[in-house]
């Protein structure tokens, strides 16, 4: 890690004089300043969550955060009399965090004193600071990918889909079906590349190979008519789950060389490592060619393994093995399909490039 503090991933926010001007109970009205609102944005963007710790009526300042506009930007929302350190506490625990990822802002040095003593990691800030906090490097992570763009709703929907999950008696199968889950697999812009390296690096029961592809062998890869590289997004009826999956593939004439498939363990179990092997492996089909998959014992990774045996690869020769290089890491299985037609999965809704047309540069 590089030096410096360690970066904010949760603001906590007091209300009255703090984030608006005026106190909701005794004013009545509430100004909220120009600035507060573009901190509110620009943190969100960077993927820092926020919520509120506030003395408050739950119910009327709730009301006042939606009615400007707000109310979307807070997660678990602590808005009532208890002591503010148990409120920060409990977004803490509530989303997972230690008690150095969050930060406390509050105009009441009493306030900021409490929490303090009971939670000391936790960083405190006047609402002086308020307008500041976005040149702060606590507040400045070292890449914003699309993924932390749309942290706050993927953090979210999740929460919706656990509570659904919570109620739902039927089956699994059923409450998968009940998603409506829509997978994307198409080629990484620009923007996804950084997610692409991440996912290469962090995954690791669904992940092939365990090779760390960094980002200028991506970009290299990215420009070469002959490769492939597929960042693959899932969603639901609840929200998004992001970029859970990278595909990396180098294309021959009589064989598809699959280097790289890796997916995140959030999405095991929608089975989306399936899913994709299918595709690509109906996708060779029409293109007249055979899929060959590098995998390499990790001691972690044997759920892959399993994943390209159930697809239909095995260790059998063929001669389109030639065409592909050899491995550069030792300890790799060159596994092999002859494809024949594969029919989509009924419980997903795939939307993917067509790799069996020909490839269409973009200038
Ligand atoms: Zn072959």
């Amino acid at each position: 890690m590089a030096d410096g503090p360690a970066p904010v991933k949760c603001l906590v926010w007091d209300l009255d004089n703090t984030l608006w001007r005026g106190t909701l109970l005794e004013d009545g009205e509430v100004v909220l300043p120009d600035e507060v609102r573009a901190v509110i944005t620009a943190l969100d963007e960077r993927g820092i969550l926020q919520s509120v710790a506030s003395r408050n009526d739950h119910d009327l300042a709730w009301r006042q955060l939606e009615r400007l506009g707000l109310a979307e930007y807070f997660v678990l929302p602590a808005i009532g009399w208890g002591a503010k350190s148990e409120s920060v506490r409990a977004i803490a625990d509530g989303l997972g965090f230690a008690h150095t990822a969050i930060a406390f802002v509050d105009d009441q040095p009493a306030e900021r004193a409490e929490v303090a003593f009971h939670l000391p990691e936790v960083r405190c800030y006047t609402h002086d600071q308020v307008p500041t906090l976005p040149d702060l490097p606590e507040f400045t992570p070292a890449s914003v990918t699309a993924d932390s763009r749309r942290r706050r709703q993927m953090y979210q929907a999740n929460s919706r889909r656990a509570a659904a999950r919570e109620r739902f008696s039927g089956p699994d199968g059923e409450f998968l079906r009940s998603l409506e889950l829509v997978m994307r697999i198409g080629r990484a812009d620009e923007a996804e590349l950084a997610r692409v390296e991440e996912l290469t690096l962090r995954t690791s029961q669904m992940n092939a190979t365990g090779v760390h592809y960094p980002d200028a062998v991506l970009r290299d890869m990215c420009d070469d008519p002959a490769h492939e590289v597929l960042v693959v997004t899932l969603a639901d009826r609840f929200g998004p789950h992001g970029a859970v999956g990278v595909v990396l593939l180098a294309r021959h004439p009589d064989v598809w060389h699959l280097k790289l498939l890796a997916t995140s363990c959030r999405v095991v179990s929608f089975g989306a490592g399936a899913v994709i092997l299918n595709w690509l492996v109906d996708q060779a089909h029409r293109a007249g060619a055979h899929l060959a998959a590098d995998f390499r014992p990790t001691g972690r990774n044997r759920m892959m393994d399993v994943a390209y045996r159930f697809a239909g690869l095995d260790d059998e020769p063929c001669a389109c093995l030639a065409a592909p290089a050899e491995p550069a890491e030792p300890d790799v299985v060159r596994l092999h399909v002859e494809p024949g037609p594969r029919e989509a999965p009924d419980y997903v809704h795939l939307v993917a490039e067509d790799l069996s047309a020909p490839r269409v540069e973009q200038w």
